[in-house]
């Protein structure tokens, strides 16, 4: 049986039987996708869905984008892979461009297959440089599932690798201002707060122990989480104090999800690393890496880089990056970003005015998130946390339903579409969400 003859209960039923699909018992069925193009995909029986999470917001562009698709075909005639000993146009290219995009005084990039593995490299480098062990990271957090990575996540699927461990993994209550409800009068007074329990918590571990705090930009997958104003610049100043390297997580935040190339520059600062994946190529072919700064190239130009993959720089994955990154300027990507932006940041306030199981809206450009709550007033969540339950999984299969798809974690939907959407597109699927809450609100409250 080749691919093309297969139905889509016999593509199910495979799957079911020989695919381990992550984060899941095994066993139970997936739904077959036949085909995807601009913001939709489809399954076996012609069903549309649009799809308002951009996958796992790694699809920035959009299904099937044809220059993209073109770069690819054109770079698997010529060369699909060279190793990574190898110079290639394509990454000499792409590497370029990447440390332009970033500004700063960014310097080089070390190429990997996904995030995971950028921020398991990150982590090994700023180790290197420093020789010190510790790393903090947040506990609103997601970096990966390889051993580093995971252990470094703060949400609960790094619990898998903490057993048989790994050492100098240090978590702190990164801000969730909505969640924490401190009694502050003033932004700058919380910030001042958190600023403190870190430096403190800092100051425990010994701050000459401690290699790399790590965070992303904006907290992704977690519940979609800015920092208070001023966060960011003051852990950067923690670093600068003590020597500290500061990777800033841009797996999901980067490549225009918040309006600009990389999350961090909206703000006064810059990271000594930053580690990048999913947009880079909007996930045609899998690729991610981190970009280090002049003092950490400089380290490494003195110093023999312990960092190395097979696929480090995979010729036809920096093919689809260059690709994408020609996308992304060539339709001004940012522009759009900013005027669909406003207008779903203006469409999801209205859901919280309207909706009382609405608690919280988190938009930054394209990357929003609606916390659903009991209680408005006591913002008791939805669900308790971290606790299985048939309610969130029930809420999705709803919008599904009616062909709006997306995820969450906890009681936070994404609504993350791709960042090509139109206002007319965005108009037709934004009620579907409404007509959701509506439903949540008289069958849960
Ligand atoms: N970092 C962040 C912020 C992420 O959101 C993810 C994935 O969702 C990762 C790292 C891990 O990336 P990958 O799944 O490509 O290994």
């Amino acid at each position: 049986t080749t691919a093309t003859t297969l139905t889509g209960g016999e593509v199910i039923a495979m799957d079911q039987q020989y695919v381990m699909r992550a984060w899941s018992k095994q066993g139970q069925a997936a739904m077959a996708v036949e085909k995807a193009e601009g913001i939709y995909f489809w399954d076996y029986d012609g069903n549309r869905y649009v799809d308002m999470s951009s996958l796992l917001v790694n699809a920035n562009i959009g299904h099937q984008h044809p220059k993209v698709v073109k770069a690819i075909q054109e770079q698997a005639e010529k060369m699909c892979f060279m190793a990574p000993s190898y110079a290639t146009d394509v990454k000499s290219l792409l590497a370029k461009k990447l440390v332009e995009l970033a500004g700063g005084d960014m310097a080089r990039v070390f190429f990997t297959n996904a995030g995971a593995d950028a921020n398991e490299n990150a982590i090994k480098m700023a180790r290197i440089a420093t020789g010190r062990t510790k790393v903090f990271s947040g506990y609103h957090s997601y970096h990966g599932a390889t051993l580093a990575a995971s252990n470094a996540s703060g949400d609960s699927r790094r619990f898998a690798a903490e057993i048989g461990g790994a050492s100098g993994f240090v978590k702190f209550s990164n801000p969730s201002p909505y969640r924490d409800n401190l009694p502050f009068e003033t932004e700058e007074a919380l910030t001042a707060f958190y600023l403190k329990q870190l430096g403190e918590q800092i100051q425990y571990e010994g701050p000459y122990n401690v290699a790399a705090i790590l965070l992303e930009t904006v907290i992704g997958a977690n519940g979609i989480i800015a920092y208070p104003k001023g966060y960011l610049e003051g852990v950067r100043n923690l670093c600068n104090s003590y020597g500290i390297v500061m990777i800033c997580d841009e797996v999901m935040a980067g490549f225009y999800r918040t309006g600009t190339a990389f999350a961090f520059q909206q703000y006064g600062f810059t990271p000594d690393m930053i580690t990048f994946a999913k947009g880079v190529t909007s996930g045609y072919v899998p690729l991610g890496g981190v970009i280090v700064s002049e003092w950490i190239s400089e380290y490494f130009t003195e110093n023999q880089l312990q960092c190395g993959l097979t696929y480090s720089g995979h010729t036809l994955a920096c093919a689809a990056g260059l690709a994408t990154l020609e996308v992304y300027e060539d339709e001004n990507i940012a522009a759009n970003v900013e005027k669909i932006g406003v207008l779903l940041k203006d469409y999801l306030e209205e859901m919280k005015a309207k909706h009382p199981c609405v608690g919280d809206v988190r938009t930054y450009g394209l990357f929003c998130g609606v916390e659903l709550v009991l209680d408005k007033e006591t913002r008791e969540p939805l669900v308790p946390f971290n606790t299985p339950n048939r309610i969130m999984p029930a809420i999705y299969k709803e919008l599904k339903d009616r062909g709006f798809s997306t995820f969450g974690r906890e009681t936070t939907i994404s609504v993350c579409p791709p960042l090509t959407i139109t206002e007319a597109e965005l108009a037709e699927v934004l009620p579907i969400l409404d007509e959701v809450l509506t439903l949540v609100d008289a069958t849960y409250l």
